[in-house]
Parts: structure tokens; sequence; C-alpha cells
């Protein structure tokens, strides 16, 4: 039993806390508890649920800090030198890397798009399903998967390289995608991790760069074994304009009409929807995982926050992978969501709330996650509890504990984090992980696969001024006129 700050707006009022098997029986001040319930005692602690990545890679834990100006295309250009040549082993450590830094930030549950190349594979998931075990976070893992390249995908990238890097751009050709679904199916046949709330799904990477027989294939395995569908939909400017060009329409209606929008469908990044996109997602119940931090860090834009809620669209927060997120930090992502709703315009009536950015990265996140007992502190919720210093100086003072949340904390205020009922982190410590020793493992894979992927690197650098000036030139053809919809990236008129 917890006896604690329960969040309410705007300052959360003490309550008392009975957790059964790892649920939330009751909740209230002065709670009787059966003989011989454990107290805890939270006196100056306040409370509130896990926050739920909605989006993250777990296998990018190892690429922490490997790029700097990066946009999209760049960050898929680097990913055989910044991913290639991994173990089994490998593929836990750079999962548990993620997993550890969002248990220490007050993250609970995570949506891991998990990438293997050439093809997903049961030990590789079990490896980063594992990683959320060891670290007692609940998370949906879904393989990463497309049948073709970001070469093939963007009509006249390949032609712009020189013949030489053709060859060796050749080499990362992707599997028919028969062998892919396959592969997948073959992993949600053998699941072995459900019981833990570690749940599989299946993630089509790119609409682009998936053959729409196969994203039907995806989403058939997804219905056939109940499990979720997750693709990165509209994230760059780029991949606005070429879907348009080759759909004939938004990604999103293209999507649509491929059938492959329901409640299991989440859209992550969603930048470049337009209104009537926003109308699609929220009439098929399916979500969007809002990944701010990524999508300023690559230069992507801004995702409409305002208008998408007021759709009626589910929304979560994501971080997005470490290589263009570069942290797991679930309370900056909800600062970052809240701060660029309101870059977008001076208007205060467009902007989200700090409560409503709070509840997209709890129970928001939840939904896209496919769970109904997450996200909150209330009887019937699983018992993943974030306890927070109110002696830390984020809470000094303390005056709106939502808006704190939101705004004011950065995680250097969480003292413990429970799942379960169960303490994952205590007093600043994880409690089922030895950093330490993640510390130097992570360092010996890491000078590994730098000697293993050093011929992956000098092909990067090679690719890097081609794909530099290639894609931002598709996305400089993206104008209001060749396209008539309201996008977020427009830059205010200031003449009007
Ligand atoms: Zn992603």
């Amino acid at each position: 039993m917890a006896r604690c700050w329960r969040t309410l707006r705007r300052r959360g009022e003490p309550t008392d806390v009975l957790i059964q098997d790892g649920v939330i029986h009751s909740m209230g001040t002065g709670l009787a508890a059966p003989e011989g319930t454990p107290v805890f005692e939270a006196t100056g602690l306040l409370m509130h649920p896990g926050l739920i990545n909605a989006h993250t890679h777990g296998h990018t834990g190892l690429a922490k800090g490997m790029g700097d100006k990066w946009t999209l295309e760049l960050l898929l250009a680097a990913a055989p030198w910044i991913g290639g040549n991994r173990t089994t082993e490998d593929k836990k450590l750079t999962t548990l890397i993620c997993a550890a830094e969002m248990v220490a930030k007050g993250c609970t549950a995570a949506y891991d798009l998990y990438y293997e190349f050439p093809l997903p594979t049961r030990d590789g998931l079990d490896a980063a399903a594992s990683a959320y075990a060891e670290a007692g976070m609940r998370a949906v893992i879904a393989p990463m998967v497309a049948d073709r390249t970001m070469y093939e995908a963007i009509p006249g990238l390949m032609d712009a390289l020189p013949d030489a890097l053709q060859a060796q751009v050749a080499r990362l050709k992707m599997m028919p995608f028969q062998q892919t679904l396959s592969a997948i199916g073959e992993v949600l046949r053998h699941w072995r991790w459900s019981g833990q709330d570690i749940l599989p799904a299946v993630a089509p990477t790119i609409p682009l760069h998936c053959a729409d027989e196969f994203m039907c294939g995806c989403a058939t395995l997804a219905r056939e074994h109940g499990v979720g569908l997750h693709s990165h939909v509209g994230e760059s400017k780029v991949q606005a304009v070429v879907g348009r060009r080759k759909y004939g329409k938004t990604l999103v209606a293209h999507l649509d009409g491929l059938g492959l929008l329901g409640p299991e469908f989440t859209a992550a990044h969603a930048v470049w929807l337009d209104d009537d996109d926003f109308r699609r997602m929220a009439d098929h119940g399916a979500s969007m995982a809002h990944n701010p931090g990524s999508n300023m860090r690559l230069g992507n834009g801004m995702f409409r926050l305002r208008q998408a809620l007021d759709a009626g669209c589910n929304v979560g927060i994501g971080t997005d992978g470490a290589s263009c997120a570069d942290n797991q930090n679930m309370y900056e992502a909800m600062r970052y969501a809240s701060m660029l709703s309101k870059v977008q315009t001076p208007d205060p009536r467009f902007w989200a709330t700090s409560d409503e950015v709070y509840k997209a990265a709890t129970v928001g996140s939840a939904k896209a996650l496919g769970f109904k007992d997450l996200g909150a502190i209330a009887p019937g919720y699983k018992a993943d509890i974030v306890f927070l210093d109110l002696g830390s100086i984020n809470w000094i003072p303390h005056n709106w504990s939502t808006n704190q949340i939101v705004h004011t904390e950065d995680g250097g205020g969480v003292k413990h984090v429970m799942t379960g009922g169960r303490f994952i982190f205590k007093d600043g410590r994880h409690t089922t992980l030895d950093l330490a020793k993640l510390a130097v493992e992570a360092e010996a894979a890491r000078a590994r696969l730098e000697a293993l992927n050093a011929e992956w690197a000098e092909l990067y650098t090679k690719l890097e001024p081609v794909v530099a000036s290639f894609c931002p030139a598709i996305a400089a053809q993206l104008s209001p006129q060749a396209l008539p919809l309201r996008f977020a990236c427009l830059n205010f008129d200031l003449s009007s």
C-alpha cells in the first residue's frame, strides 16, 4: 500500500493505493489493507502512471548519438553502418540500453519497431523481448520490415548514384516479401512473452518501402494473430511528395483504400497529414504516435496536435529511436509535444494543453499499444507507477502537478518506478539491471561493431552527399499549389 500524492489538477491530493496481484485494487484516504500487506510510505512523493512510449526502436540503443545533421533519408542511408553485424547478444544489449533509460526516466511500457536485416528472426525478437522482461517493462515489439530499399522507393535516387555506388547499394536489397511474411508468421506463432505483457505486432516500416500486397499481407497476419499494425506514415516531406505522386492520393487515403486502417493501426509521426487524413484516422479509431523530438531532430516538421485531437484521433507520444532522438526521455517528448503545438501559431486556441499532452503520453499511448489497463492510477489498472521526489528542484515549488510533469520534470525527479506493484527502480537505481555491467558490455559491443561496420561507414560517407542533395530537392517540390492541402510546415505569412 502506498501513501502518497495522487495527480489531480492542479495539485495532486494525498491518497492511499491498495495494490493486489499487481493491479490497483482501491484508492482513498485511510484505506484498510488486509493483514500483513506491506506498506510503502510515499509521503513527499508525487505519483503518476508510468509513461508509455508509443514509438521507439530498441535496435537503436547502440547507435545513440552517431549522427548530427541527419534527415530521415540520411538516417536510413546510415542504417547498415549504425546497425549492421549485430549478434543475438547485441540485439538484447541494444534494447536493454533503451529500456534502462526509459525506466530511469519514468516510462514503463513501449511500442518497439525492431529491425533486423535481412529478415526478422525468432531469436532476434526473443532477445529484444528478454531485454524488456529484464528491465521490468511492458512492451509491444513489432518486426519492422520492407521489401524495397529507400533507393528503390524514391524515384530517381538510385539513378542519381554513381555506378560503383549502385553496385554497393544493391547488396542491401530486401528479401521478397513472401519470405518476410513467412518469417513474421514464424515469430508470431512462437511468441512466448505475452504472459508478461510483452506482445508482438507487425510493422511494415514505410508504405513507400512496401508493395501494397506486402502491406496487406502484414495486415492479414496482424488480424489473424490479433496484434497491432504500425507504420511510419507521412514522416518526412519526401514521403508526402513521393506518396502523392505514386498513389495519386495522400498516404493515409491510400492505406484506407487498402483497408489497413482500424483500431489496431498506429501511424507513427503523421507529420504530413491533412485534415481529411485526420478524419479518416479518427473514423477508423486508429492511433497516431507523435514523436516531436525526432521530428525536429530530422527536420521533418511539426505534427498538428491540436487539429488531430479536434478531429477525434487517438494520439500517443513517443521518443522514436536513440539514433534520431538521442534519448528515450518521455518527459522531454511531452515537453516538446507541448512546445511544438504552441510554436505553430501565436493563437492559443490552437494549442494543446499540458493536460492533453499528459493524457496522450499515458492513456493515448496505452491505447496505441493495445492495453486497456495501463496509463492511469485507478482501480482495475495495472500498478505501473512513477514516484517523483517533491524535494527535487523540479518541484520546488509544486504548483500544478500535470503542468509540471509536462513542462518542468526532466527525469531528474524520478525516485522510484514500479510495474505491477514491483519496484524496478528504487531510490534512483535500477533494481533489475546492473548499469555498470551494461556500460562495459555496451562499450565492448560499440568498439567491435565500429570495426566490423567500417566498410558501411565508408559507404555512408559516399552516399551522404548524394542523398543530402537529392532528397531535399524532392521535398522542395511540395507547394500549396501542387498539393492543395493544409500542411503543418508552411511558414507564417507575415505579409498578410
Ligand atoms: Zn520510427
